[in-house]
């Protein structure tokens, strides 16, 4: 199979599918990852509220944060044992996605060929580039006239378990440790307050669940 992972951010492929991408790699599939934008906000929150460790490290401007989530995203995909050549960084700024959403549709237009899966974000989204994640990934299925594919729902910011929905479980067992260690390529994350919770709930984690649609259910659920 060949299997797209949409993350939003540089290391939403690890929390919304590291184990999965172990198994599937595992079984033979052919995984690719778009970044879709470049992290570079990644501090900004964090910052204002006080949750950010203040050292050499963190005190850089944005577009050297951008640069180096970058590098931290191929590092993990490294690790995950995606290939180079699968790997896809479309730089769009941080928290800016909404409003450069065509032009990434006509992107990914030009170099989706074989596709079987795509694995994205939750159709709703408190984040605003999760949430164009998600209709950038619908939109490029349509154009496309991808009506058989799969559609593997993550969610990250909402809870994906709703009434009437179907799930998906990927179990990857001790791969756990191998995604926590992707995880752990994302270095310039460890530096913000809640980052060490979220690596021990990759490392407990042996299995993912994802939602399963096809683009004919779109807009009847709440999480496609
Ligand atoms: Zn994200």
């Amino acid at each position: 199979m060949h299997i797209y992972i949409f993350a939003p951010h540089p290391d939403d492929e690890v929390f919304g599918a590291g184990g999965s991408i172990l198994k599937w790699l595992e079984n033979g599939h052919e995984i690719y990852i778009i970044w879709l934008t470049d992290g570079r906000a990644g501090y900004r929150k964090a910052r204002k509220l006080g949750e950010l460790e203040d050292n050499e490290e963190t005190r850089i401007t944005e577009d050297q944060l951008a640069e180096k989530r970058l590098a931290e995203a191929a590092a993990s995909a490294k690790i995950l044992g995606v290939k180079p050549e699968n790997c896809y960084y479309l730089k769009i700024h941080d928290r800016d996605l909404m409003n450069h959403k065509y032009d990434v549709i006509d992107q990914l237009i030009r170099f989706i060929k074989k596709v079987d899966r795509f694995v994205i974000p939750s159709n709703n989204n408190e984040h605003p580039d999760h949430q164009a994640t998600y209709e950038i990934a619908v939109r490029v299925a349509e154009k496309l006239n991808l009506k058989d594919i799969e559609f593997y729902v993550y969610a990250i910011h909402t809870p994906l378990k709703a009434k009437g929905e179907r799930l998906v479980k990927v179990r990857f067992g001790n791969l756990r440790y191998k995604a926590l260690e992707a995880l752990k390529e994302h270095r310039s994350q460890f530096y913000l307050k809640d980052l060490e919770l979220q690596s021990k709930w990759v490392e407990s984690k042996r299995r993912d669940y994802f939602g399963l649609y096809k683009l004919g259910d779109k807009g009847k659920h709440f999480n496609f």
